[in-house]
C-alpha cells in the first residue's frame, strides 16, 4: 500500500512555494510514498472523501489558518496534519484547535528532508492509532519469519504449495490469509477462551467503542452467541419469556435447554412485514395472564407437571427483520425480567449513529438489578468476516458461568482472522471516520428513498415501485415513528412513541395491495425478486408485495444507482410484456413447456389472481392471531426425536399432533408453530394458511412456497415431523 500524501501550496508566495516545492520532491523521491496536489479547501474534503489512503495533509497556516484543520478532523480526526507557518504562535490556538492531531513546522528553521522524516513517523504513530491492538500483533507476528512446527497442519500455507490442487487455492487467497492462521499455542497472542493478551485487549478495545460494560467476541455467528447468553443464565426448570419472532438459534436454545417458554407475540400487517410486540406485552399483568393459560394447558396435557414461574430471562429481537427498532427503554423499565437479552443480529452498527439512540439494547446506563445483554452479527450489517459476532453486557452477571457457556459453544481452535475482523470493525466504527461511514449510508438510502418516491410521482398514472416509509420523510436521515393516525405502514394499531423504523432498511412496495385491500392491478414481488435475480441483484428478502434492501456501510452510489435503473429496465419491459423467456430466463429454464409464450403480464395477473383467490394478505394477518397449544417443551420434543418417537405427517392432518420441527413459512418469516406444539379446532387458521402456502405454490412452477420445518415429496405433498405415541 502506498500511503498518500496531500499537498496544498500556499496561496502568497513570499518564496514559500520554493520550500513546498523542495518537499514535494523529496516525498516523490521515497517510495512507499505518494504524493497528491490539491488546489483548494474543497478539494482536500472531495479527496478525503475518497481516498482512505491520504495519511497526512500539508499545508501553509499563515493563509488558512485553523479552518482547514477543523474541516478535516470532522471527516477523519486521526489524521495527522502539518501546518507551515512564519508567524504561528501557541497563544493562536484554542482548547479544540490542540485537540487536533496538528503539528507545525517553522518555514524558517525547515529542512526539507528532516520535515519529511518527521511526517513519516507520524504516518507511521497514525496507523499505530487506527489499527487496533489484537491485529497489530497479529500482522507483527505474521511479519516476523517464525519457523512453525504445530497446528495448524498447513503451516502457514506451505502444505498447499505442494499440491497442485492445494497450490490454486493458495494463489486464491494469497499468502497473508494463510500466515495470520496462527494456533492457539502462540502465546504472544493470548488466548480468546481465557480472555487473556491480545484477545483481551480487542475485548476491551470493543467494549469502549461500543461503550458497553464488556465484550465477548464469538467466532461462530450470533447463532451461537444467543446460545452462549441463554445457557450462561438458565438452570433447569425456569420459565422462558421468548419473542415469537425469534431466530432458529433461540429454538436451538429451548431445545438445549430444559426450561418452559412463553411467548411474546409480535403483530404483523397485510404485507407480512413483522410490526414488533405491542407495548401490552411487556406489561407485567400480560405476563401473568401468559402464565396462567400456559399452565392451564400444561395440566390438560401432563399429570405431574411443574408449573410456570415468573420468568428470569427474555429475549426480544431488535430490530426486526424489516428494520423496525423499539423504544427500547420502555421496555428495559416495563419488562420486570432479570435478564433481558436483545437479539440485536441486525443492528451492530446502531451506537455508531445518533439517530439510534433508546432504540437498541445496549443504549445507555446499566439498570438497578437488571442486567441488559445484546447480540450482534457483526458481519451481517458491519464489517468483519462471515461468522464474527458481538455480546455486548450492561450490568451485573456471573462472569464465571458465562464464560463456561462461552467455551461450550467456542472451538478450541479459533480462527485468528476473524478475532481481528471482530475487532478491525469496532476500530472502523470508531471517531469521525466512524460517523462519516454511517452518514454516508444514511445519505444513499435517503436518496435512494426520494427517487423512488418521485419515479412514483412521475408514474401517478401508471404504476411505479413505492417505499414502505412514511408520506413526509424530509431530509436528514432519522428512525421514523410508526404512528396510529398514519396508513402507510399498514398495520392496524400501532403504541405511540414505540416503534421506528431504521432509514437504511428499505421496503420496496410493488403494486397490488393498497389499505390491506388486494387491488385489481397487481405485481406480485416474486416476480420482481426473480428479475433482479436474473440481474445478479440479491433481495434479502420477499414478501408477496414487497422486497428488503439493506443499505450498509459498503453501500456506494454506483450499487443503488444500478438498483434504481434496474427497477426503470423492470417497468419499461413489463410495459412492453416482453415474454417470461426473455425478461425470466432462469423461470423459464424450469418449465420450458409450461412457459411457452406466457407473456409477463399474464404471469404476474396468474400470481396475483391466485393471491386474490386465497386471501393471502388476510391470512398472514390472522395465522398469528392465535398460539398454538404447547404440549411439550421444544427440550422434550428433542429428547422424543433423539427416542425415535417421531413420525411423518402429512400438513393436511396436523390437527392435535404434535409437532416435531419449527415450522416458518417465508413470507412472513415468523414461525407458526414451534416443536412441542399442537394446532387444535382453536388455532386450525394456523394449519389453513399453512395449506394455503403450499396450495399458491403448485401454479406456477419455479415459485413453490418455502415453508423451514416442511419439505414436498414427489405426490405434490407437503410433509413435517410429529410426535410417534404419547406416553
Ligand atoms: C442471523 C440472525 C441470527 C444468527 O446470526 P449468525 O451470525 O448468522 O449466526 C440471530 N438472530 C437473528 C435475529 C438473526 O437474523
Amino acid at each position: 500500500m502506498k500511503k498518500t500524501i496531500l499537498m496544498l501550496y500556499p496561496n502568497d508566495s513570499d518564496g514559500k512555494d520554493k520550500i513546498f516545492h523542495e518537499m514535494k520532491n523529496e516525498i516523490e523521491k521515497r517510495a512507499n510514498l505518494n504524493l497528491e496536489l490539491v488546489n483548494n479547501v474543497v478539494d482536500i474534503i472531495h479527496r478525503l472523501k475518497i481516498n482512505v489512503h491520504i495519511c497526512a495533509l500539508i499545508y501553509d497556516w499563515d493563509s488558512m489558518g485553523m479552518k482547514i484543520p477543523h474541516l478535516v478532523s470532522k471527516i477523519n480526526d486521526f489524521l495527522p496534519i502539518f501546518a507551515l507557518s512564519l508567524t504561528h504562535t501557541a497563544k493562536d490556538l484554542n482548547l479544540s484547535d490542540l485537540m487536533l492531531n496538528l503539528h507545525f513546522f517553522d518555514y524558517i528553521s525547515y529542512e526539507a528532508e528532516d520535515n519529511i522524516n518527521k511526517i513519516e513517523q507520524e504516518i507511521n504513530s497514525y496507523y499505530k492509532k487506527i489499527i487496533p491492538p489484537f491485529t497489530k500483533k497479529l500482522i507483527h507476528y505474521t511479519d516476523t519469519n517464525n519457523y512453525v512446527y504445530c497446528t495448524p497442519g498447513h503451516l502457514a500455507g506451505s502444505a498447499f504449495l505442494k499440491s497442485p490442487a492445494g497450490a490454486f487455492f493458495y494463489d486464491f487467497y494469497g499468502p497473508n490469509i494463510f500466515r495470520a492462521d496462527v494456533s492457539v499455542s502462540m502465546q504472544e497472542l493470548g488466548s480468546l477462551l481465557d480472555h487473556s493478551g491480545p484477545h483481551k485487549e480487542a475485548e476491551e478495545y470493543i467494549a469502549q467503542a461500543f461503550k458497553s460494560d464488556r465484550s465477548y467476541i464469538v467466532t461462530n455467528g450470533t447463532s451461537a452467541a444467543n446460545k452462549i447468553v441463554g445457557m450462561g443464565l438458565l438452570r433447569e426448570g425456569e420459565t422462558v419469556l421468548i419473542d415469537r419472532n425469534c431466530h432458529k438459534s433461540i429454538t436451538h436454545l429451548l431445545m438445549m435447554c430444559d426450561v418452559k417458554p412463553i411467548y411474546l407475540l409480535p403483530t404483523r400487517n397485510a404485507y407480512g412485514i413483522i410490526g414488533g410486540i405491542p407495548k401490552s406485552e411487556f406489561t407485567t399483568k400480560t405476563i401473568q395472564e401468559k402464565i396462567k393459560r400456559a399452565n392451564k394447558v400444561l395440566k390438560n396435557n401432563h399429570k405431574n407437571f411443574k408449573k410456570f414461574k415468573w420468568p428470569i430471562y427474555a429475549v426480544i429481537t431488535n430490530s426486526t427483520y424489516d428494520g423496525l427498532l423499539y423504544n427500547t427503554n420502555y421496555i428495559k423499565k416495563t419488562l420486570n425480567v432479570k435478564n433481558i437479552h436483545f437479539d440485536g443480529a441486525w443492528i451492530a452498527y446502531a451506537p455508531f449513529s445518533k439517530i439510534y439512540n433508546g432504540l437498541y439494547g445496549s443504549y445507555g446506563k446499566a439498570l438497578k438489578n437488571k442486567t441488559i445483554f445484546e447480540t450482534q452479527s457483526t458481519h451481517k450489517c458491519l464489517a468483519a468476516f462471515s461468522q464474527v459476532s458481538m455480546i455486548q453486557i450492561k450490568g451485573k452477571y456471573d462472569e464465571s458461568n458465562m464464560n463456561e457457556a462461552y467455551m461450550m459453544h467456542t472451538t478450541t481452535s479459533p480462527q485468528y482472522a476473524f478475532v481481528a475482523s471482530a475487532e478491525m470493525a469496532a476500530a472502523m466504527m470508531r471517531g469521525n471516520p466512524g460517523k462519516f461511514l454511517m452518514s454516508s449510508s444514511q445519505e444513499i438510502a435517503m436518496n435512494f428513498r426520494h427517487e423512488i418516491k418521485k419515479l412514483n410521482r412521475q408514474n401517478q398514472k401508471g404504476w411505479f415501485f413505492d417505499v414502505w416509509q412514511p408520506s413526509k420523510i424530509g431530509d436528514q436521515a432519522k428512525c421514523w415513528p410508526l404512528k396510529n393516525n398514519e396508513k402507510w405502514h399498514a398495520y392496524k394499531k400501532v403504541d405511540s412513541n414505540h416503534m421506528f423504523l431504521d432509514p437504511i432498511k428499505i421496503t420496496i412496495l410493488t403494486p397490488g395491495l393498497q389499505n390491506d385491500k388486494l387491488t385489481k392491478f397487481g405485481i406480485p414481488a416474486c416476480i420482481v425478486a426473480k428479475y433482479l435475480e436474473n440481474q445478479r441483484i440479491i433481495v434479502e428478502k420477499t414478501g408477496p408485495y414487497s422486497l428488503f434492501f439493506l443499505f450498509s456501510i459498503g453501500i456506494d452510489k454506483a450499487l443503488s444507482l444500478k438498483l434504481l435503473s434496474v427497477f426503470l429496465e423492470f417497468k419499461r419491459e413489463f410495459d412492453a410484456n416482453l415474454s417470461v423467456e426473455k425478461m425470466l430466463p432462469n423461470l423459464y429454464s424450469i418449465d420450458p413447456v409450461f412457459y411457452k409464450n406466457m407473456k409477463i403480464q399474464e404471469l404476474a395477473k396468474g400470481i396475483h389472481a391466485i393471491y386474490q383467490k386465497h386471501r393471502l394478505p388476510e391470512f398472514i394477518y390472522k395465522a398469528y392471531d392465535v398460539l398454538p397449544d404447547q404440549h411439550f417443551t421444544p427440550y422434550e420434543v428433542y429428547q422424543h426425536r433423539l427416542k425415535g418417537n417421531i413420525k411423518k405427517c402429512n400438513l393436511k392432518n396436523l390437527i392435535n399432533e404434535i409437532c416435531v420441527e419449527m415450522i416458518l413459512p417465508y413470507p412472513p418469516g415468523i414461525p407458526v408453530i414451534l416443536p412441542g406444539e399442537k394446532v387444535t379446532k382453536e388455532s386450525e387458521t394456523i394449519l389453513k394458511f399453512l395449506l394455503t402456502l403450499c396450495e399458491i405454490g403448485k401454479y406456477f412452477p419455479g415459485f413453490a412456497t418455502e415453508i423451514h420445518g416442511a419439505w414436498r415429496e414427489d405426490d405434490g405433498e407437503y410433509y413435517t415431523k410429529v410426535i410417534k405415541k404419547l406416553d
